[in-house]
């Protein structure tokens, strides 16, 4: 059963002018250039969260068209979404979904990771029972410590898959902790150990087209992690892995834009305490928007008294605590207009806030910044600017 209908249905289009534009051209020239940084690497297009919060189909569909080999989601659900979309494309999945999801797994064709035996023996007898034999990529823990069958349980692990008679391995993967960190000497001792599970595969007479170990840091600054594929995913949105390898440095643009309009602008006196908990205070006499954004919108609450909005082209400072819905923003002299447009991220004017400084101030990384964009924004393609200048 479902509802009636919901917020951003497309039947009733959105009324409150706060929205994500997602910039498809973008996102093509950044897998562009990720594909020349890769070195002749086949591309896997990560497209799980919501394609990070801009929108899987969209992105998945785009990523395809430019030229990306594979998919790749972290939940069955999300491949499902993307089929159902009629992409065909080949989807990779980052981790062993409950048993139970097997069939729909497959049935979403779906290639399976294994790093379990349990895994593997139910995959294998449910291949058998549907007379198909399944492509899996195996996943070894070569130093994430997340998933990934460990260095000591390999060579059983290896002897166990090959009993699996409808099972075909068709790669062997791993995942790196600290690529975007590139002083970090942990991501040649993982490629090292990487090697060793390879080596030792090799010699027990495992067979395999292609291996992958790298994501977006790696593919732009991790040579020997780029391998056979790469795993890109927040690189792809045009948005920085770290602080040290970032969108800027390797000419990426920022997929997702958002933005919304003045809803209500007045002229307060020196001193006038604003928003709950009155943490802010007018400091002279000035101008305060009110912009129809919040913490249920995707704003950090940690954005309060810290961070800034574009209005008029310039930075303007978020003034008091960000609420559930709107938040204020301190104009000083500048004179904002109800529906003038307000840019939460992207440029206006001489201005730019990006996800690196949602990042900070939000002492989080930008792959939060943009999964937590919620479900009540709608997403839209890019539109013509609406501001002043
Ligand atoms: C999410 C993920 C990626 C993509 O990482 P980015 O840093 O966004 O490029 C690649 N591989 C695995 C296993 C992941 O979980």
């Amino acid at each position: 059963m479902t509802d009636a209908h919901r917020v951003n249905d497309p039947d009733r289009p959105p009324l409150r002018p706060t929205r994500a534009e997602v910039d498809l051209d973008a996102l093509t020239r950044n897998l562009g250039r990720l594909r020349d940084a890769a070195d002749g690497a086949m591309v896997c297009a990560v497209v799980k969260a919501d394609g990070y919060g801009h929108g899987a189909v969209r992105c998945a569909r785009a990523a395809v068209a430019a030229g990306a080999e594979w998919l790749a989601v972290a939940l069955v659900e999300e491949a499902e979404v993307l089929r159902a979309a009629g992409i065909d494309a080949p989807i990779a999945i980052f981790s062993e979904p409950p048993l139970h999801a097997i069939p729909r797994m497959l049935d979403a064709r779906v290639t399976p990771s294994v790093h379990t035996a349990a895994f593997g023996r139910a995959l294998d007898a449910a291949a058998r029972d549907r007379g198909e034999r399944v492509t899996v990529h195996l996943n070894v823990d070569s130093g994430m410590g997340r998933v990934g069958v460990p260095e000591d349980g390999w060579e059983a692990f290896v002897t166990e898959v090959a009993a699996w008679e409808h099972v075909r391995v068709e790669a062997i993967w791993t995942h790196m902790a600290r690529a975007d960190e590139p002083a970090a000497p942990t991501t040649e001792q993982q490629q090292d150990g990487f090697d060793r599970f390879l080596a030792l595969a090799g010699r027990a007479g495992l067979t395999w087209d292609f291996v992958h170990a790298g994501n977006s840091a790696s593919a732009l600054v991790q040579p020997r992690a780029r391998r056979d594929l790469v795993r890109v995913g927040i690189a792809m949105y045009g948005l920085s892995p770290s602080t040290e390898v970032t969108a800027d440095a390797h000419d990426l643009e920022p997929v997702m834009r958002l933005v919304t309009e003045v809803a209500y602008a007045k002229r307060i006196a020196a001193g006038t305490p604003v928003s709950y908990g009155h943490t802010w205070c007018a400091p002279v006499d000035g101008w305060l928007a009110t912009v129809p954004v919040g913490y249920a919108d995707g704003v950090p609450r940690l954005l309060s008294n810290r961070g800034a909005f574009l209005i008029g082209g310039e930075r303007r400072p978020i003034a008091g605590t960000v609420t559930m819905d709107q938040t204020m923003v301190w104009c000083g002299d500048h004179e904002p207009r109800i529906g003038d447009e307000v840019v939460l991220l992207g440029t206006q004017g001489s201005g730019r806030v990006t996800a690196d400084d949602w990042a900070a101030w939000a002492e989080t990384i930008t792959y939060e910044v943009t999964c937590g964009i919620s479900a009540r924004v709608p997403r839209t393609g890019r539109r013509a600017s609406t501001g002043r200048d």
